[in-house]
């Protein structure tokens, strides 16, 4: 059962990436104004939800962002003996990958990290390390694709904490809790002041927040996650999709998260489907109805649709009580 619920979710994420692309070339179409890409939209042409084709962007020196709307972001961090990935799409985007990063350089890819088992994020592991990369993951987003997948998996996983040094880059990484899934994790760079903060801040515009529930995602722990990164010292900000950022715009997402579990909690409270005395059938009547009334603001107020709301209304529903 968890096994088809798991497939499910990769297949939804690619139709999710595909729905959102869309939306996006709507809102190009309509002239409409870019994403809200804060200090980076000026900066960055790509800024926001993504470009359409496979593009480089250089951060800073040894350090690129190859990206499209498709997918989530894949990170290039160069030193004198290779090259560190954080994420790298679907499988299909592997050749492109590929060629992007040799016109920026010909070193091998020493290590591939999945910030979380998605396969916007993980889909080429198989490929990469087909190339003699090594896969680094949390644990249980090892589970998670230990679930749908004999090719590709990670070998080395992490817990709480582990550290790479990769030439001038020292790469902290964390697992901070549950949120996106519960296998999400950080990469923190103290001497370059940036972090990486995986899905658990994806810039859609507008944002829509997949809680992936069958992946262990959770509405209520995702603000104290996020509390933890931002107790971090940096000022650069690479989300899980959309261009570098800045500190304010992922202040500004979680304040986003605690207004959804505040009007979660709301909602369930005035409903009061559990109080003394309803008979079953009232009470079931009475969830049913509480239950499309926080739908229907999840939609209007979030974004929510498809399988968002799929993998993400009931759990909401449950944990905001
Ligand atoms: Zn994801």
């Amino acid at each position: 059962m968890k096994n088809l619920i798991a497939v499910g979710t990769l297949a939804a994420l690619a139709a999710f990436a595909l729905a959102a692309q869309a939306q996006q070339q709507r809102g190009q179409q309509q002239g409409a104004p870019p994403p809200q890409g804060v200090g980076a939209a000026s900066t960055d042409p790509g800024a926001g939800f993504g470009p359409a084709q496979l593009t480089t962007f250089k951060v800073r020196d040894n350090f690129y962002m190859i990206r499209n709307g498709q997918s989530g972001n894949c990170s290039v961090l160069i030193a004198d003996d290779g090259v560190v990935l954080i994420d790298n799409k679907f499988e299909m985007d592997h050749d492109a990958i590929m060629t992007k990063l040799r016109e920026i350089t010909d070193k091998p890819v020493l290590y591939v990290i999945n910030t979380h088992m998605h396969g916007d994020h993980s889909g080429g592991n198989a490929k990469k390390q087909e190339l003699g990369a090594k896969v680094i993951a949390h644990e249980n987003a090892r589970f998670q694709m230990a679930m749908t997948q004999t090719k590709g998996l990670p070998t080395i996983t992490l817990e709480d904490h582990m550290r790479l040094y990769h030439g001038e880059f020292i790469l902290d990484i964390y697992w901070l809790g549950r949120g996106h899934t519960d296998g999400d994790i950080v990469v923190h760079l103290p001497n370059q002041n940036m972090i990486f903060m995986s899905d658990l801040f994806a810039t859609w515009d507008p944002y829509v927040t997949l809680i992936d529930y069958p992946g262990g995602g959770s509405l209520r722990e995702w603000t104290r996650t996020l509390d933890r990164a931002l107790a971090l010292p940096f000022t650069t900000v690479i989300p899980g999709h959309g261009g570098a950022t800045d500190r304010a715009h992922l202040e500004t997402y979680k304040a986003q998260l605690t207004r959804m579990q505040d009007m979660v909690r709301e909602m369930n409270r005035s409903a009061n489907c559990g109080r003394r005395g309803l008979a079953p059938a009232d009470a079931a009547a009475c969830a049913t109805k509480s239950r499309e009334g926080i739908q229907k603001m999840l939609e209007t107020e979030f974004g929510w649709s498809g399988f968002v709301t799929t993998l993400g209304l009931d759990g909401v529903i449950r944990e905001m009580q």
